[in-house]
């Protein structure tokens, strides 16, 4: 009786061994199972995940050459109508931005549909959002200086040059882009630079092409930091110096309530749409209209 007693007490404890070993295995089974879908799940949507990323890659590639491909169709477009056209103009401003002068400049080339280009100077935080627009509306945004102070500007040419460094950051730090067009303060034909640093325009001019720049005096002057006293004087001054078949760079400002030229520029585009010129921007492309150098 007690063997049988002992035995059974000895059966039970190998049932329940058993039973546990069991579990045991069966735990470690669907734990395997458990991690072995994880795993494939993981795997799955690394895959999905990397199809996704190849498939966006492919995406921007289509819109990159897409887009590409509309600029190229609207650069062929613009050259035939420049082919075609009387000559072309382009309206250039310098010594902003301002906040008299240059947002109207900007709304009235807007409401014309015209690109002009902005040659800026050193700009304040307030005046930030007009070089942000310029950038926003697809004008030229291009360097004529941190200061415009000549005895600072043409102390030498390494002044001059680093005048050009100093606003072409403030530009970057704006808009992300680097500009590479520039207007010398008094344009390249100045003789005030004389005074500060002889020959400082001979080496400057051969200078700044080197070192990646490209600089645009100007063909046609509208006088208007000069003579002009009326915007009938801007307006003739214009009209006047523009010529047919040729590229007419036009010299005008938007430093701080210039309003006689405002007030001519609507009428300058009208004439000069009806005369069939096309406006332009400057870009890197566009050749350079330069003086002759006095220093
Ligand atoms: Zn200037």
């Amino acid at each position: 009786m007690e063997y049988y007693v002992g035995e059974k007490k000895l059966n039970y404890k190998r049932v329940l061994i058993v039973i546990i070993m069991i579990i045991i295995i069966l735990l470690l089974i669907i734990f395997g199972i458990v991690i072995a879908q994880n795993h494939k799940a993981k795997k799955i949507s690394l895959e999905a995940q990397k199809r996704a990323e190849e498939e966006e890659e492919i995406m921007k590639i289509a819109i990159e050459t897409q887009k590409k491909e509309e600029e190229e169709r609207q650069r062929q477009k613009e050259k035939e109508e420049e082919a075609n056209a009387t000559g072309i103009i382009y309206l250039t401003f310098d010594d902003g931005p301002t906040a008299s002068s240059t947002p109207i400049i900007m709304d009235i080339l807007k409401n014309r549909g015209v690109k002009a280009t902005f040659f800026v100077l050193h700009y304040s935080d307030e005046n930030e959002q007009y070089i942000k627009r310029e950038k926003e509306e697809s004008h030229t945004i291009a360097l004529h200086g941190y200061s415009h102070t000549y005895s600072e500007v043409y102390q030498s040419a390494d002044a001059c040059m680093e005048n050009f460094k100093k606003i072409g950051n403030q530009v970057y730090q704006t808009t992300g882009e680097q500009s590479k067009i520039i207007r010398f303060p008094g344009g390249s034909s100045n003789t005030i630079s004389k005074k500060y640093c002889e020959g400082v325009m001979t080496e400057l001019v051969t200078r700044v092409i080197n070192e990646g720049y490209r600089y645009f005096d100007w063909n046609v002057d509208s006088d208007d930091a000069g003579h002009a006293k009326t915007s009938e004087d801007i307006y003739n001054n214009v009209i006047s110096g523009i010529k047919p078949g040729r590229n007419n760079v036009v010299l005008m400002h938007d430093f701080a309530e210039n309003y006689k030229t405002i007030d001519a520029l609507d009428s300058i585009i009208t004439w000069g749409l009806e005369q069939g010129y096309v406006f332009r921007k400057i870009t890197e492309e566009t050749p350079m209209v330069k003086h002759g150098v006095n220093n």
